[in-house]
Protein backbone atom coordinates (compact mmCIF):
# COMPACT_ATOMS: atom_id res chain seq x y z
CA UNK A 1 0.00 0.00 0.00
CA UNK A 2 1.50 3.74 -0.37
CA UNK A 3 0.31 6.29 1.79
CA UNK A 4 -2.48 8.33 1.25
CA UNK A 5 -0.90 12.17 0.47
CA UNK A 6 -2.83 15.36 1.28
CA UNK A 7 -1.57 17.60 -1.31
CA UNK A 8 -1.17 21.63 -0.87
CA UNK A 9 -4.67 23.69 -1.50
CA UNK A 10 -6.80 20.94 -1.17
CA UNK A 11 -5.59 19.34 -4.16
CA UNK A 12 -6.47 15.87 -5.08
CA UNK A 13 -3.28 14.76 -7.03
CA UNK A 14 -0.22 16.08 -8.01
CA UNK A 15 1.12 16.00 -11.69
CA UNK A 16 4.62 16.97 -13.66
CA UNK A 17 6.59 16.00 -16.49
CA UNK A 18 10.35 15.63 -17.35
CA UNK A 19 11.66 16.71 -20.40
CA UNK A 20 14.07 14.79 -21.53
CA UNK A 21 15.78 16.93 -24.19
CA UNK A 22 16.68 14.90 -27.19
CA UNK A 23 16.42 16.08 -30.31
CA UNK A 24 14.97 19.38 -29.36
CA UNK A 25 14.51 22.12 -31.69
CA UNK A 26 14.07 25.45 -30.32
CA UNK A 27 10.83 26.35 -32.78
CA UNK A 28 9.03 23.62 -32.04
CA UNK A 29 9.65 23.13 -28.26
CA UNK A 30 8.68 26.24 -27.76
CA UNK A 31 4.95 25.39 -28.97
CA UNK A 32 5.02 22.76 -26.29
CA UNK A 33 5.99 24.89 -23.46
CA UNK A 34 3.78 27.73 -24.81
CA UNK A 35 0.58 25.54 -24.64
CA UNK A 36 1.50 23.39 -21.28
CA UNK A 37 2.07 27.57 -19.83
CA UNK A 38 -1.31 28.45 -21.39
CA UNK A 39 -3.02 25.34 -19.03
CA UNK A 40 -1.11 26.39 -16.12
CA UNK A 41 1.23 23.44 -16.14
CA UNK A 42 4.80 24.24 -14.30
CA UNK A 43 6.98 21.48 -15.37
CA UNK A 44 10.82 20.33 -15.76
CA UNK A 45 12.71 20.92 -18.64
CA UNK A 46 16.37 19.05 -18.91
CA UNK A 47 19.68 20.96 -20.96
CA UNK A 48 22.20 20.22 -22.32
CA UNK A 49 25.17 22.44 -21.64
CA UNK A 50 27.73 22.47 -24.66
CA UNK A 51 27.77 21.12 -28.38
CA UNK A 52 29.36 17.92 -28.78
CA UNK A 53 32.92 17.62 -30.32
CA UNK A 54 33.26 13.98 -30.48
CA UNK A 55 31.20 11.61 -33.09
CA UNK A 56 27.50 10.98 -31.59
CA UNK A 57 24.74 9.37 -32.28
CA UNK A 58 22.09 11.71 -30.36
CA UNK A 59 21.89 15.43 -31.14
CA UNK A 60 19.36 18.19 -30.19
CA UNK A 61 20.13 22.41 -29.56
CA UNK A 62 22.44 22.70 -26.47
CA UNK A 63 22.62 26.03 -24.13
CA UNK A 64 25.64 27.15 -26.59
CA UNK A 65 22.89 28.47 -28.51
CA UNK A 66 22.33 31.86 -27.48
CA UNK A 67 19.03 32.24 -28.52
CA UNK A 68 17.47 28.57 -26.91
CA UNK A 69 19.30 30.04 -23.48
CA UNK A 70 17.31 33.07 -23.80
CA UNK A 71 14.44 31.23 -24.26
CA UNK A 72 15.31 28.63 -21.06
CA UNK A 73 15.88 31.74 -19.29
CA UNK A 74 12.26 33.08 -19.80
CA UNK A 75 10.71 29.81 -19.09
CA UNK A 76 12.11 29.42 -16.12
CA UNK A 77 11.09 32.97 -14.91
CA UNK A 78 7.67 31.93 -15.83
CA UNK A 79 7.89 29.02 -12.99
CA UNK A 80 8.86 26.56 -15.43
CA UNK A 81 11.87 24.42 -13.77
CA UNK A 82 15.61 23.70 -15.75
CA UNK A 83 16.83 20.00 -15.31
CA UNK A 84 20.11 18.42 -16.23
CA UNK A 85 20.84 15.92 -18.65
CA UNK A 86 24.77 15.59 -18.91
CA UNK A 87 27.12 17.93 -20.00
CA UNK A 88 26.07 17.15 -23.77
CA UNK A 89 24.69 14.10 -26.17
CA UNK A 90 27.97 12.07 -25.78
CA UNK A 91 30.37 10.67 -23.20
CA UNK A 92 32.01 13.58 -21.29
CA UNK A 93 35.35 13.14 -18.97
CA UNK A 94 35.16 14.52 -15.51
CA UNK A 95 37.22 17.41 -16.58
CA UNK A 96 34.07 18.21 -18.73
CA UNK A 97 31.29 17.31 -16.25
CA UNK A 98 32.72 20.06 -13.89
CA UNK A 99 33.33 22.67 -16.39
CA UNK A 100 29.55 22.24 -17.41
CA UNK A 101 28.19 22.14 -13.93
CA UNK A 102 29.69 25.58 -13.05
CA UNK A 103 28.51 26.67 -16.75
CA UNK A 104 25.29 25.14 -15.68
CA UNK A 105 25.50 27.34 -12.15
CA UNK A 106 26.48 30.25 -13.94
CA UNK A 107 23.53 30.78 -16.49
CA UNK A 108 20.91 29.21 -14.06
CA UNK A 109 21.84 30.72 -11.00
CA UNK A 110 21.38 27.82 -9.24
CA UNK A 111 22.62 23.75 -9.09
CA UNK A 112 20.45 21.18 -11.38
CA UNK A 113 18.64 20.08 -8.48
CA UNK A 114 16.96 17.43 -11.07
CA UNK A 115 18.45 15.09 -13.49
CA UNK A 116 18.08 11.85 -15.68
CA UNK A 117 21.34 10.05 -17.15
CA UNK A 118 21.39 10.26 -21.21
CA UNK A 119 21.14 6.82 -22.23
CA UNK A 120 24.61 7.05 -24.84
CA UNK A 121 26.74 8.35 -22.23
CA UNK A 122 29.37 6.85 -20.72
CA UNK A 123 29.61 8.99 -17.63
CA UNK A 124 26.25 8.03 -16.55
CA UNK A 125 25.73 7.50 -13.07
CA UNK A 126 24.43 3.82 -11.60
CA UNK A 127 22.98 3.17 -15.16
CA UNK A 128 23.02 -0.49 -17.32
CA UNK A 129 22.89 -3.04 -15.02
CA UNK A 130 24.78 -1.32 -11.93
CA UNK A 131 20.54 0.40 -11.78
CA UNK A 132 19.91 -3.37 -9.85
CA UNK A 133 21.62 -5.32 -7.86
CA UNK A 134 21.21 -9.14 -6.64
CA UNK A 135 19.81 -11.64 -8.85
CA UNK A 136 17.78 -8.63 -10.71
CA UNK A 137 21.60 -7.55 -11.93
CA UNK A 138 22.63 -10.74 -12.79
CA UNK A 139 19.56 -11.39 -15.22
CA UNK A 140 19.90 -8.01 -16.61
CA UNK A 141 23.56 -8.71 -17.68
CA UNK A 142 22.30 -11.71 -19.27
CA UNK A 143 19.64 -10.78 -21.11
CA UNK A 144 22.33 -7.71 -22.35
CA UNK A 145 25.16 -9.72 -22.76
CA UNK A 146 27.08 -7.88 -19.82
CA UNK A 147 26.87 -4.96 -22.51
CA UNK A 148 25.38 -2.52 -20.58
CA UNK A 149 27.66 -3.60 -17.31
CA UNK A 150 30.83 -2.33 -18.80
CA UNK A 151 29.71 0.50 -20.41
CA UNK A 152 28.68 2.93 -17.57
CA UNK A 153 31.09 4.57 -15.41
CA UNK A 154 30.15 7.41 -13.76
CA UNK A 155 29.92 5.87 -10.36
CA UNK A 156 33.31 4.04 -10.67
CA UNK A 157 35.68 6.42 -9.32
CA UNK A 158 38.96 4.20 -11.18
CA UNK A 159 37.26 6.02 -14.47
CA UNK A 160 38.00 9.18 -16.63
CA UNK A 161 34.09 9.37 -16.78
CA UNK A 162 33.77 9.31 -12.67
CA UNK A 163 31.98 12.30 -11.33
CA UNK A 164 29.90 10.75 -8.53
CA UNK A 165 31.35 13.07 -6.11
CA UNK A 166 30.67 16.25 -8.20
CA UNK A 167 26.56 14.30 -8.67
CA UNK A 168 26.19 14.35 -4.89
CA UNK A 169 27.36 18.09 -4.59
CA UNK A 170 25.31 19.97 -7.39
CA UNK A 171 22.62 17.23 -8.27
CA UNK A 172 19.62 17.03 -5.68
CA UNK A 173 17.81 14.47 -7.30
CA UNK A 174 18.15 11.75 -10.22
CA UNK A 175 16.14 9.59 -12.00
CA UNK A 176 16.16 5.43 -11.84
CA UNK A 177 13.44 3.72 -12.64
CA UNK A 178 10.44 4.76 -15.02
CA UNK A 179 6.72 2.46 -14.79
CA UNK A 180 4.11 1.96 -17.42
CA UNK A 181 1.13 3.16 -14.30
CA UNK A 182 0.67 6.91 -14.68
CA UNK A 183 0.44 6.98 -10.46
CA UNK A 184 4.72 6.70 -10.32
CA UNK A 185 3.69 7.21 -6.47
CA UNK A 186 2.10 3.78 -6.26
CA UNK A 187 4.58 2.09 -7.92
CA UNK A 188 7.63 3.90 -6.01
CA UNK A 189 5.46 5.13 -2.61
CA UNK A 190 8.93 5.82 -1.55
CA UNK A 191 10.31 8.30 -3.28
CA UNK A 192 12.38 10.60 -3.37
CA UNK A 193 14.74 7.78 -1.50
CA UNK A 194 18.50 7.41 -0.78
CA UNK A 195 20.12 3.67 -1.72
CA UNK A 196 22.80 3.22 0.84
CA UNK A 197 24.03 0.79 -2.29
CA UNK A 198 24.65 3.92 -4.47
CA UNK A 199 25.99 6.77 -2.19
CA UNK A 200 26.99 9.30 -4.94
CA UNK A 201 23.41 10.23 -5.71
CA UNK A 202 21.54 12.05 -2.71
CA UNK A 203 18.24 10.92 -3.51
CA UNK A 204 16.23 8.94 -6.34
CA UNK A 205 12.61 9.03 -7.79
CA UNK A 206 11.19 7.65 -10.29
CA UNK A 207 8.89 7.98 -13.52
CA UNK A 208 5.56 7.30 -15.86
CA UNK A 209 6.56 5.83 -19.36
CA UNK A 210 5.72 8.57 -21.92
CA UNK A 211 8.85 8.57 -24.09
CA UNK A 212 7.24 9.65 -27.20
CA UNK A 213 3.49 11.16 -28.24
CA UNK A 214 1.54 8.06 -28.61
CA UNK A 215 2.89 6.57 -25.29
CA UNK A 216 2.65 9.71 -23.49
CA UNK A 217 -1.34 10.11 -24.59
CA UNK A 218 -1.66 6.51 -23.90
CA UNK A 219 -0.43 6.67 -19.92
CA UNK A 220 -2.78 10.17 -20.18
CA UNK A 221 -5.98 8.37 -21.45
CA UNK A 222 -9.17 9.54 -19.84
CA UNK A 223 -9.20 6.47 -17.67
CA UNK A 224 -5.86 6.59 -16.33
CA UNK A 225 -5.94 10.41 -15.48
CA UNK A 226 -9.23 9.67 -13.38
CA UNK A 227 -7.49 7.12 -11.96
CA UNK A 228 -4.92 9.07 -11.06
CA UNK A 229 -7.02 11.78 -9.51
CA UNK A 230 -8.78 8.65 -7.92
CA UNK A 231 -5.94 7.32 -6.06
CA UNK A 232 -4.93 10.84 -4.87
CA UNK A 233 -1.43 9.77 -6.46
CA UNK A 234 1.41 11.62 -8.42
CA UNK A 235 2.51 11.19 -11.76
CA UNK A 236 5.96 12.07 -12.80
CA UNK A 237 5.33 11.89 -16.73
CA UNK A 238 9.15 11.34 -18.09
CA UNK A 239 9.06 12.53 -22.14
CA UNK A 240 11.14 13.57 -24.97
CA UNK A 241 8.79 16.72 -26.64
CA UNK A 242 10.64 16.50 -29.70
CA UNK A 243 9.02 12.75 -30.03
CA UNK A 244 6.26 13.72 -32.44
CA UNK A 245 4.49 16.53 -29.90
CA UNK A 246 5.29 19.04 -33.01
CA UNK A 247 4.82 18.12 -36.51
CA UNK A 248 4.87 21.01 -39.15
CA UNK A 249 4.56 23.94 -36.87
CA UNK A 250 1.57 22.48 -35.33
CA UNK A 251 0.68 20.28 -31.71
CA UNK A 252 -0.46 17.02 -31.52
CA UNK A 253 -4.40 17.55 -31.31
CA UNK A 254 -4.56 14.42 -29.34
CA UNK A 255 -1.90 15.54 -26.88
CA UNK A 256 -3.90 19.06 -26.59
CA UNK A 257 -6.94 16.91 -25.84
CA UNK A 258 -5.59 14.85 -23.47
CA UNK A 259 -3.75 17.83 -21.61
CA UNK A 260 -6.59 20.14 -21.61
CA UNK A 261 -8.83 17.46 -19.82
CA UNK A 262 -6.55 17.05 -17.48
CA UNK A 263 -5.98 20.52 -17.06
CA UNK A 264 -9.50 20.81 -15.47
CA UNK A 265 -8.54 18.27 -12.62
CA UNK A 266 -8.25 20.22 -9.44
CA UNK A 267 -4.22 18.74 -9.78
CA UNK A 268 -1.12 19.91 -8.32
CA UNK A 269 0.69 21.16 -11.71
CA UNK A 270 4.29 22.04 -9.88
CA UNK A 271 7.82 21.37 -11.20
CA UNK A 272 9.46 18.04 -10.41
CA UNK A 273 12.25 19.49 -7.61
CA UNK A 274 8.66 20.85 -6.05
CA UNK A 275 6.92 17.89 -6.07
CA UNK A 276 9.95 16.17 -4.60
CA UNK A 277 10.72 18.43 -2.20
CA UNK A 278 7.12 18.23 -0.83
CA UNK A 279 7.23 13.97 -0.84
CA UNK A 280 10.38 14.70 1.11
CA UNK A 281 8.77 15.98 3.59
CA UNK A 282 5.76 13.48 3.84
CA UNK A 283 7.77 10.40 3.68
CA UNK A 284 9.26 9.70 7.16
CA UNK A 285 11.76 6.46 5.65
CA UNK A 286 13.84 7.84 3.08
CA UNK A 287 16.69 5.18 3.55
CA UNK A 288 15.09 2.54 0.82
CA UNK A 289 15.65 -1.23 3.05
CA UNK A 290 16.65 -4.24 1.36
CA UNK A 291 13.11 -5.51 0.94
CA UNK A 292 11.90 -2.42 -0.64
CA UNK A 293 14.95 -1.87 -3.44
CA UNK A 294 14.07 -5.85 -4.25
CA UNK A 295 10.01 -5.18 -4.56
CA UNK A 296 10.66 -1.81 -6.90
CA UNK A 297 13.84 -3.38 -8.96
CA UNK A 298 11.61 -6.29 -9.42
CA UNK A 299 8.79 -4.75 -11.13
CA UNK A 300 10.39 -2.41 -12.95
CA UNK A 301 12.30 -5.21 -14.56
CA UNK A 302 8.68 -6.72 -15.27
CA UNK A 303 7.53 -3.84 -16.56
CA UNK A 304 10.78 -3.38 -19.07
CA UNK A 305 10.85 -6.97 -20.04
CA UNK A 306 7.22 -7.18 -20.96
CA UNK A 307 6.21 -3.78 -21.65
CA UNK A 308 9.43 -2.43 -22.80
CA UNK A 309 9.76 1.17 -20.13
CA UNK A 310 13.07 2.75 -19.85
ZN1 LIG B 1 18.37 11.49 -23.51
Amino acid sequence: MYPRISWPNNKKFAFTIFDDTDRANLKDIQLVYEYLDKLGFKTTKSVWITKGNRPHESSGVTCDDKKYLDWLLGLKNKGFEIGYHNTTYHSSYREEIKEGLKQFVKMFNQNPNVMANHSANQENIYWGSHRLSGSRRVIYNILTRYKKNRFYKGHDDSSPYFWGDLCKEYVTYVRNFVFSDINTLKCCPYMPYQDPEKPYVNYWFASSEGHNVNVFNKCLSNKNQDQLEEEGGACIMYTHFADGFCKNGKLSEQFKIQMERLSKKNGWFVPLSTLLEFLKKENKTQIISNSQRRALEWKWLFDKLILGST
